[in-house]
């Protein structure tokens, strides 16, 4: 059985609200959280990063001041005790190198800047379009039981396709739309469910 996990707002802070806050422009500090549709999320970033001449390495700076949610390491080690994980994240590796070392380097399936010989990012590849979903029904496609689990609308797509899906520290609005899921408020509750989930698909298959 996998579980497979969001990164920001699960294991790590929001990069972009972080940035946000040290540059003052308010409209980068929304996230996947308000914005359902990443593309449309992106560009007004990139737009945003353009306007104010903002480059890879300003929001790099502000990322090398941040570290792991509090206990989100502790858990990490304990979910990789319990099951085999992967994270799928709609971050950039560009971003989140030294913070997924301090995470002990879990498997990261995410996104790639494009950034020019000025260090001016000045678009972004997908993976592919709604990589989350499609690397968990890939993974079911192996024959692996999938738990997933996240914080946002950029999640509800993988927590839907998999076997079973967790919202950890949702928004309210993301609770209400989608009542299906149960919802973990820390890694306490978040460990038990997965282990309740666990007993639950292992008596259904
Ligand atoms: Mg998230």
């Amino acid at each position: 059985m996998l579980a497979c996990l969001d990164l920001e707002g699960v294991l790590l802070p929001e990069i972009w609200i972080a940035f946000a806050k040290k540059t003052g422009i308010e409209k980068l500090k929304l996230t996947t959280r308000e914005i359902p549709n990443y593309d449309e999320l992106m560009q007004g970033r990139l737009k945003i990063l353009k306007e104010n001449n903002l480059k890879l390495i300003d929001i790099e700076n502000v990322i090398k001041t941040l570290s792991p949610l509090e206990g989100a390491i502790d858990f990490l080690d304990w979910l990789k005790s319990e099951f085999q994980v992967i994270i799928l994240s709609d971050t950039f590796y560009q971003f989140v190198g030294s913070l997924m070392k301090s995470l002990g380097n879990p498997t990261l399936f995410c996104h790639e800047l494009i950034v020019d010989d000025n260090g001016i990012i000045s678009d972004y590849n997908l993976r592919q379009k709604d990589g989350k979903t499609k690397a968990v029904s890939a993974l079911k496609g192996l024959n692996f039981k999938v738990i997933a689990a996240g914080d946002s609308y950029n999640d509800t797509g993988m927590l839907q396709e998999a076997d079973a899906g967790i919202l950890f520290c949702p928004p309210d609005n993301v609770i209400e739309e989608f009542p299906q899921f149960p919802v973990a408020r820390n890694y306490e509750e978040f460990k038990k469910t997965l282990l309740d989930i666990r007993i639950d698909l292992n008596h259904k298959f």
